[in-house]
This record gives structure tokens, sequence and C-alpha cells, in this order.
């Protein structure tokens, strides 16, 4: 990693530091190409360090499922390709039913996966007290998927920085992308804060920030931030190696014993209004009223701020993103009281149970709740890997993976046509997703 300015030249500019950007480095550089990584701020700052750590075929979208039958595979030898351990536990991901809708959506869920050859299963109450001895939760079933797992967000994310670098990729982290040259209808060059870098070649998977570089060269991403609370609490003695989606809370516990948790009920994301709010919103009402219960709105700081720096006197004109520098999203705190609570209802053996941190990330999400994958066929050489609609942590192999094949060789190796960007202007977006 460097803090020098980066090379003037690069076969390819890849612009975010997350799992994607740093999966997707790793895998050009094993194969030759000069790949040049920018991350405004510390690598893996974001989301990429922020997540439960869920690695699920379970409960996809039929356009994602494939890949993650694939990424599943890249993750059980994760630890071994990168040399570095990433906590990958083979411990299968429940997801429980707490009504008749729910249960209903699961058996759907389980004929699809099943058709695809994944090993999912609709489990009773007392098979779920199987799985995990102490639970003493009311629910009606669940889903069971033995083959999925869980691994160490930033762990995960920062071995693929590693590996990347090992490879040959040049990462420069505090390296922020302000704009970019375009000739004839071809991407040119890349601007950022340290200079100039000529590429034919532009990777966006600058997770919450990617539309507002889309806009830079014409293209219309729609994407919203939702702010999501987690928690980790002291290490406690085993409950369980699976990842939980429960009824009230959704966990799941490292091998050092702590529990990351948070919400699955009413309010469990908070979405703070900013100006980007407004726009496409024909495409954003339909999920959001499909998911009010979920997501809870405010008005606050983040709007006036946004405000301020539209002004014409603001120098966030000239560098729209020094103010997301190093982000430090704000956790709810009465969220995390609730998780606490019915973690504790879950398992009542728990009696106390210590909180020992607390955070937030933001998550760019789409309004369909799948990525974009793929070129922008308007713009020649800039290709887009964003908008993970909070389940990309698990993503990020397989797409490092899909993505250079992409450059390398014109197309993927499965099929990534259902996440186009040219979707949104074919207006052919999948039903908005309900987020279980
Ligand atoms: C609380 C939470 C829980 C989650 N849980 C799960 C889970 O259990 N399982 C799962 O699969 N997924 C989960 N996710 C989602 C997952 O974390 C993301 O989908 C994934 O990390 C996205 O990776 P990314 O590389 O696209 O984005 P990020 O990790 O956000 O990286 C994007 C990077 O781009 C950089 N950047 C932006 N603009 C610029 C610029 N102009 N110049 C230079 N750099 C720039 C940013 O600084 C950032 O580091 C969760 C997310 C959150 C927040």
């Amino acid at each position: 990693m460097t803090n020098i300015a980066p090379a003037s030249q690069a076969d390819v500019v890849i612009i975010g530091g997350g799992i994607m950007g740093c999966a997707i480095a790793y895998n050009l550089a094993r194969r030759g190409v000069q790949a040049v990584l920018l991350e405004k701020g510390k690598m893996v700052g974001e989301q990429s360090s922020r997540a439960w750590g869920f690695v699920r075929q379970q409960n996809r979208d039929p356009a994602e499922l494939p890949l993650m039958i694939v990424g599943n595979r890249i993750w059980r030898e994760l630890s071994a390709e990168l040399q570095a351990d990433v906590e990958w536990r083979a411990g299968g991901i429940l997801s429980m039913a707490g009504n008749e809708a729910e249960l209903a959506h699961y058996e759907a869920r389980e004929k699809l996966e099943r058709e695809h050859g994944v090993d999912s299963r609709m489990v009773t109450p007392e098979e779920i007290r199987g799985l995990m001895p102490g639970f003493a939760g009311q629910v009606l079933g669940g889903l069971h998927t033995a083959s999925d797992g869980n691994a160490e967000p930033l762990k995960a994310s920062s071995a693929f920085a590693a590996g990347a670098e090992r490879a040959g990729a040049k990462l420069h982290p505090y390296c922020t992308v302000e704009g970019f040259t375009t000739r004839d209808g071809k991407i040119a060059s890349v601007i950022t804060d340290k200079g100039e870098i000529r590429t034919e070649t532009v990777v966006c998977a600058a997770g919450a920030h990617s539309s507002k570089l889309a806009r830079m060269v014409g293209l219309d991403l729609p994407v919203r931030t939702v702010r999501a609370t987690v928690a980790a609490t002291e290490p406690l003695p085993e409950i369980t190696q699976l990842a939980v989606r429960g009824v009230e809370v959704s966990f799941r516990q490292r091998a050092s014993g702590s529990v990351y948790m948070a919400q699955s009920v009413d309010n469990s994301a908070d979405y703070d209004l900013t100006l980007e709010s407004f726009h496409h919103l024909r495409w954003f009402l339909p999920n959001y009223l499909e998911n009010r219960r979920m997501v809870r709105l405010h008005i606050g700081k983040p709007f006036w701020d946004d405000l301020m720096r539209a002004m014409p006197w603001s120098k966030a004109r000239r560098h729209p993103f020094a103010h997301a520098v190093d982000l430090e999203p704000k956790p709810n705190q009465k969220q995390v009281q609730r998780s606490r609570e019915a973690l504790m209802g879950y398992f009542p053996h728990l009696k106390d149970v210590r909180i020992e941190r607390t955070w937030a990330g933001m998550i760019d999400t789409m309004p369909d709740m799948i990525p974009v994958l793929g070129p922008a066929p308007e713009l020649e050489g800039f290709i887009f890997a964003t908008g993970f609609s909070g389940h990309g942590f698990a993503m990020g192999p397989i797409v490092g993976r899909l993505i250079s094949e992409l450059i390398l060789n014109g197309g993927a190796s499965l099929d990534i046509h259902g996440l186009r960007f040219s979707r949104f202007a074919e207006g052919k977006l999948g039903a908005a997703g309900k987020v279980r």
C-alpha cells in the first residue's frame, strides 16, 4: 500500500477499496494486468469491514443464486488461497419464520434453491431447537441451508487487499477520485486529488458513493443508502455455529465467542434523508412501501449538511467526497438494546450479556435489491460492480473473478445479464424485494 501519487497510466483503474475492489484487483493482477486501486480513505473502511459476515446462497434473487453457488465453493478454499485466516465457518444458515407469510416465503425459497441443487430444507421448531440447543424463542419453523457459512468481514476483505498487492496490483488509500475525462464515447482518464491517470478501463466499485461518481460521466445509477447498526458482545459460551436470521434478532458467533447481532424486525434500518432522496422516487417508492416497517426515516444534520454542500460557494463542488473520508456513521443504540434483549430472550441461560462494541455502516441499496454488474453500454470502458444491497460481502470472491473475466475475455463465465446496468433504462426491474 502506498501513499505516493499513483502512476500516470494504468491498464485498469478500480475505484473503491472494499471487498469488491480488492477482489477485482487481486484477480486482475494474478493474470498480469496492471491494476491500480484508488480508495478515498483507509482500506476496507466502509461496508466491507462492517458487515455481519453471513455468506449465503439462501434467499438469493434468482439472478444472484448461480453466482453464489460458485461463490460458496470459493469461500471454502479462500483462507488457503489468500494465505490468511478469513475465519470461514461452514456452520450453515438458518432463517426463522415468525408468521405464516414468512413460512410460505421460505417454502417457496426451499423449492427454488433445491431446483438449483442447494441443500436448503424447511425445519420445524423442534428441529431448530435440535440445531441450536438452549434456544427458547417462539417460531413457526425455518429454512436451513447446511452448506452456507460465515466469515469475518475485516479479515476476508483485508486478505484480498494483501493478495492483490502480492500479485502486483498498486493500492492507493487516501486517494480520491473526483472526476473523469472521456473521448469519443470512451473513458480516457480518471482525475484524482493526487493527479490524473490515463486508462481505457475503469471499474466503479465505490459502494454507497457509486451514484455520485456515475453522475460525473452522465450515467444515472439509482442508489439509496441506509444506515445499519451492529453490536458485538463479549465472548460468550458457544451457542451456535449457524448464522441465524431470527424473527427479532439476527446473529452469528465468531470462533472467539463474541456474537455479532442486529435487529431483524421493525425499524431495523435508519434512513437519513439527503438531497439524493428526491431522485428516482418512482423506482424506490415500491421498495420503500414493501419494506416500510423495516426502515425509520430521519431528517436532520445529514440533510442540512448535504444542502450546504450543494451551494455554489461550497468547497464540496471541487472536492465532492472530502466530507466522506473515513466515514463513521452513528449506530442506533436503541436497536442495540432491543437486539440484546431479544438475544437473551432466545437464550435465557445467557442471563446478562455485555455489549463490547457497536458500529454502523451505510448500505448501498438498489430499487430491486440486486447489484449492478458489468459495463455501461453508453460509455465504453466504464464497468460497474456496485449496489450490493446489503448482501455483497458474500459475493466479493465471485464478483472479483467475474469482473476480471469480463475485462480479460470480454465476457463472464456465469450469466450476469439479470444484473446489467441497462435494466433501469429498459424499465426491466425485478419486483421490489422484501428484505427478509
Ligand atoms: C451493517 C452491515 C451488515 C452487512 N451484513 C452483510 C452480511 O452478513 N453478508 C453479506 O453478504 N453482506 C453484508 N453486508 C453488505 C456488504 O458489506 C456489502 O454489500 C459489501 O461489503 C460491498 O462491498 P463494496 O466493496 O461494494 O463496498 P464498500 O465496502 O462500501 O467499499 C466501497 C469503497 O469505495 C470507496 N470510495 C467511494 N467513493 C470513492 C471515491 N470517489 N474515490 C475513491 N474511493 C471511493 C469507499 O471509501 C469504500 O471504501 C452488510 C453491510 C452492512 C453495512
